[in-house]
């Protein structure tokens, strides 16, 4: 059977992967590995940065991360909760970023409280299918801007997400969230709710960086600035969640040296998280028309492995690393075809890191003045984007159902 997919941001899933069937069987009970809710960053990130290099690994890594966290596996499930984005509703721009399908982002869509829930149960269900032992899941409200809602509606899909705790059949099995978000969508409103979330739970912000350098944010057509990214975090710190910042790597007109003052941004900023991205084309985006028509030249694979070991040589050694590569379905991919094979590129990265005798923050050089030294900023959030926060009632952006 061929599947088809859907495109959320930079990644892709199959259509319909994650939905329950409409009367699921009752699930298998699960092994579920003691979990440690410590959801202090600094408490993790010191666990992180000597158990990693104490274990001899390359890499800060996610996965493991996770386990030594959680005790076991745990896998994140991906929800669509029907959010839009500002940079395709109009409250920015429209149109959203050259490289995103955000067809799907249409502002009058509507989505039912009942099928965010589904999804999860469903997400949950396919999981255990795979894995024999999970210690738990991670709530992953991945596609389009995910704190881009009438705040009290966010306070209800995130809720809506750890209620599944208290359910027999998925009890306690609900171990974090995960928020993926723009860095101009994150008023004190959002954060303070945030802030309140991670005293009861692991929650991962997800920050879409890209890159420190304003002109490959032009070109993106991301419609912020990296201004905008330094003032999201600068007020994000120290409030109990971890801050995972997005970065792409190969955007025309950058340089290798632009690349690595991004990759000296993750220390100086203090991010507890990174993914790394290379740039890739899809088909249906402004940037598969210019790939198509021979405009743009996506990195070769041997350059960008190279610009990924400098990479991670330069950040911190507590930062997790929870990507190192994008990739998308080969029907939807036009460039570069090498990222289809992540784990390969992967076993090479490693294998670098090993022939140069490094590791991730070999070269880390701390910044002068500690990220948690920096001063805390006023919200710049525009004012556009504010409106539609902090606005009373279900409407205008979230059109979610009970
Ligand atoms: S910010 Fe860009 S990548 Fe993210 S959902 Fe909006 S259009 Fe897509």
């Amino acid at each position: 059977m061929k599947l088809k997919f859907r495109q959320y941001g930079m990644r892709f899933y199959p259509r319909g992967s994650n939905f329950a069937p409409p009367n699921p069987p009752p699930p298998p009970r699960l092994v579920v590995f003691p979990v440690n809710r410590d959801s202090d960053s600094d408490a993790s990130k010191s666990c992180n940065d000597q158990a990693w290099i104490a274990e001899g690994l390359p890499i800060n890594a996610f996965g493991k991360a996770l386990r030594r966290r959680f005790g076991g596996r745990v896998q994140r499930v991906s929800i669509d909760a029907g959010f839009t984005c500002p940079n395709v509703d109009g409250a920015v721009t429209r149109g959203g970023c050259n490289f995103c399908d955000n067809r799907s982002f249409s502002p009058s869509r509507r989505v039912r409280l009942k099928q965010v829930h589904d999804q999860l149960t469903g997400g949950i269900i396919t999981v255990r299918k795979r894995y024999n032992k999970v210690a738990g899941f991670i709530a992953y409200f991945q596609p389009a801007t995910n704190t881009y809602a009438p705040v009290e509606q966010l306070r209800e899909v995130y809720e809506l997400a750890l209620s599944l705790n208290d359910s027999p059949d998925f009890h306690d099995e609900v171990v974090g969230l995960a928020i993926g978000t723009r860095p101009d969508c994150l008023p004190e409103s959002v954060l303070s709710l945030i802030e309140e979330l991670a005293q009861r739970t692991y929650v991962s912000l997800e920050y879409g960086m890209q890159t420190i350098h304003d002109a490959g944010l032009v070109w993106m057509n991301r419609a912020h600035t990296h201004a905008d990214m330094v003032n999201a975090i600068d007020r994000s710190r120290g409030r109990g969640f971890e801050m995972c910042g997005h970065v792409i790597l190969g955007i025309p007109g950058e340089t290798h040296e632009m690349m690595m003052q991004t990759a000296a941004e993750i220390g100086r900023l203090g991010f507890d998280a990174i993914k790394l991205h290379n740039l890739y084309a899809v088909h249906g985006t402004p940037l598969g028309d210019q790939v198509l028509a021979g405009e743009v030249r996506m990195m070769e694979r041997e350059i960008y492995l190279q610009t990924v070991v400098d990479f991670l040589e330069r950040i911190p050694p507590d930062v997790v690393v929870e990507r190192i590569s994008g990739d998308a379905p080969s029907d939807f991919l036009i460039e570069p075809k090498w990222c289809l094979e992540k784990s390969s590129l992967r076993s090479d990265v490693e294998a670098e890191l090993a022939r140069r005798g490094t590791r991730q923050g070999s070269h880390f050089v701390p910044p002068a003045q500690p990220p948690a030294d920096r001063p805390v900023p006023e919200d710049k959030t525009p004012d556009s984007i504010r409106a539609k926060i902090e606005t009373r009632g279900r409407l205008p952006v979230l059109k979610m159902e009970s």
